[in-house]
């Protein structure tokens, strides 16, 4: 990208590498700016929130949300959906009650529980959006009880399909799965839950220092959010997140139908249930070696497709970055591997 060798060489015609650039300068302010102005545009995001440009990854928020919104003696519902919804219930422990609401563990995550056991006083309800390891989304949200509202990691899947903001309390995600390169966590949080929780809370897990100082307490990953800002600009570029949401629809079915068609591979997710971002498929057969068909793949530029140690078989990633050429690509693998059985 030729915008991201210009900001390393001499950002927007000023002379000086964004990457020496003082976080306090004009340019880099206008540059958080900008990139919150556009997501907000790009989401909807209404006036009552506030858009965070964090550091410490999906992983710290597991801590920061129940840190600084949930009492002791309070409870909050959490839905356990797979590996990062548990890790998110493990943190919360540490800051007040957890309620499992619904889970689908017993069957190894294949499902979104439809069924939930809600506390009655609960403060807030957890969800993982997309379970970007066991391949199930939510395509219609959970309600959520009396006051309390919806808490979202949407790490695997932001930006991909449009959201109403409104239905939610806070939402969090690393950009490193669809806005831009590790290093930034987006945190859109409703601004009445800033200081919510009683407790002390330290300066830089505080959300009320951020909001105060417009991410900019302590020196930010200042190219990271270069990077989201372009990669912004590109979302808009081909029509916004309606628009992907069309595309990903369209790459996903490709693959699914090709799962259900070819007579070697299945998907062991829910129907209803089917991540369009991380489609996981295993060999429907016996007597046949995982690894002979990854690299079968990889002789064709297809790397990447091993499934998840918990799930096995593969995986494939198709985060709005993959174009539909590339499920082409692996399609015809699939086909060309059955015909070789
Ligand atoms: C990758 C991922 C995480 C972990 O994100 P980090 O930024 O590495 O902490 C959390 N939740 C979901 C849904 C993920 O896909």
């Amino acid at each position: 990208m030729v915008a991201v060798k210009d900001a390393a060489m001499d950002y927007n015609n000023t002379g000086i590498s964004l990457l020496a650039m003082s976080h306090r300068s004009k340019p880099v302010m206008e540059l958080f700016d900008e990139t919150t102005d556009r997501l907000c545009s790009l989401l909807g995001i209404p006036d009552g929130y506030k858009v965070l440009w964090l550091q410490g990854g999906a992983s710290l928020q597991f801590s920061m949300v129940p840190m600084n919104i949930l009492n002791e003696h309070e409870t909050a519902d959490y839905i356990d959906t797979g590996a990062w919804s548990s890790k998110a219930i493990k943190e919360a422990r540490n800051f007040g009650s957890v309620n499992i609401a619904g889970s689908s563990k017993n069957d190894n995550y294949t499902f979104i529980p439809k069924y939930l056991e809600q506390n009655a006083e609960s403060v807030y309800l957890h969800i993982t959006t997309n379970n970007t390891i066991y391949g199930t989304q939510y395509h219609v949200l959970p309600e959520v009880n009396n006051n309390g509202f919806l808490v979202a990691d949407m790490s695997s899947d932001i930006l991909s399909m449009p959201i109403d903001i409104s239905d939610f309390g806070l939402i969090y995600a690393g950009a490193q799965k669809n806005m831009g390169p590790a290093g930034v966590t987006l945190v859109i949080i409703r601004k009445d839950l800033v200081g919510r929780a009683e407790r002390q809370i330290p300066t830089m897990l505080d959300y009320a220092t951020h909001v105060s100082k417009g991410s900019m307490f302590n020196t930010p990953p200042v190219f990271a959010v270069f990077m989201v800002n372009e990669t912004l600009k590109w979302v808009e570029s081909i029509g916004g997140v309606s628009a992907m949401a069309e595309k990903n629809r369209i790459k996903a079915k490709k693959l699914y139908d090709e799962i259900e068609r070819n007579s070697l591979f299945t998907c062991p997710v829910n129907p209803d249930d089917r991540s369009l971002m991380n489609v996981p498929f295993v060999f429907d057969r016996d007597g046949l070696d995982d690894n002979d068909f990854l690299s079968h793949c990889s002789e064709r530029n297809i790397v990447s497709l091993k499934g998840h140690r918990s799930v096995g078989g593969f995986r494939a990633s198709i985060y709005n970055a993959m174009p539909e050429k590339g499920l082409d690509a692996l399609i015809s693998a699939m086909q060309t591997y059955e015909q070789d059985q």
